[in-house]
């Protein structure tokens, strides 16, 4: 029979509210172990004797999904691998880049990825060393696969609040990406311009004088961003300030969140954060 919290809470725990377990509470406790896989021998006052009959029952309702709470990221690639189910491998390099090599499995696509490559089979991706990408990154590239028009990228720049049905999502580009490169690189062009050139970024300042710097990715073949830099103006009480443009065709190769994602990694690439949960 499942666990609910309210039988974890009620038959296992001692109802002390010790905190030995690092939560507050033992109700805190028994809601983490049911909806979030928290393990529950980290409670050391459950009696042996009742701990593993309840691990099992626990395993089992997690195999189940019963209560569990829903992971967003799982939720996004799950969607994002069914629209990428039908995609013929050779199909893809007329519509998205990248070139088809043979390997021991079958043919795949080997399509540029920043300053790397993946390597992609249906249902699979990975990275030219062999390395997994992050799940949010995998999310854009699935989506990028099953939407990728033959759209090349035209030139012209639009910001993201140009682009139809952004509205929800301005803040969160404001928020998760902008503001936080452009406190990180506040006075510090140099190291951004180095920062970009280390994940295939291209020096365009000589086009766009009224930035202090602007660098133009390719995080994927039709799919450019350009990074403009503002240094801060003291004098107007400016701060430094960075924003993101797409080419006006991107719509055609991703969908909102999916843009959102893939400004998402170029900001974990630049700041060199740590890599998120696989
Ligand atoms: S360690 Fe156990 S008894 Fe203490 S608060 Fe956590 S769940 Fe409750």
């Amino acid at each position: 029979m499942a666990l609910s919290i309210v039988d974890i809470y009620q038959k296992l725990l001692p109802k002390t509210n010790c905190r030995e377990c690092g939560f507050p509470t033992c109700l805190a406790f028994a809601g983490m172990v049911v909806s979030e896989k928290h393990p529950l021998e980290n409670c050391p006052h459950i009696p042996p004797e009742l701990l593993e009959p309840a691990k099992k029952e626990l395993w089992a309702q997690y195999a189940e999904g019963k209560w569990l709470k829903k992971d967003p990221a799982e939720s996004a690639l799950a969607w994002a691998k069914e629209r990428a189910a039908s995609m013929a491998v050779e199909d893809l390099p007329g519509r998205i880049g990248g070139e088809i090599i043979e390997t021991d499995s079958g043919p795949a696509l080997r399509l540029p990825y920043f300053n790397e490559f993946l390597i992609i089979r249906p249902g699979t991706l990975e990275k030219a060393d062999g390395s997994p990408l992050n799940r949010w990154e995998q999310v854009f590239v699935f989506n990028h696969l099953a939407q990728g028009g033959d759209a090349v990228p035209s030139g012209e720049w639009k910001a993201f609040q140009e682009f139809p049905n952004t509205v929800s999502k301005v803040k969160s580009m404001i928020a998760h990406v902008e503001e936080p490169l452009s406190e990180h690189f506040a006075g510090k062009r140099e190291e951004l311009r180095s920062a970009g050139q280390s994940v295939g970024g291209e020096d365009v300042t000589d086009q766009y004088p009224s930035a202090d710097l602007a660098m133009k990715f390719t995080p994927l073949p039709r799919v450019p961003v350009l990074l403009i830099y503002w240094e801060a103006d003291p004098a107007e009480a400016v701060a430094a300030k960075i924003k993101l443009l797409f080419d006006e065709t991107v719509p055609r190769h991703l969908d909102i969140e999916s843009i959102l994602f893939l400004s998402e990694r170029l900001r974990q690439l630049l700041r060199e954060e740590e890599p998120e949960r696989i």
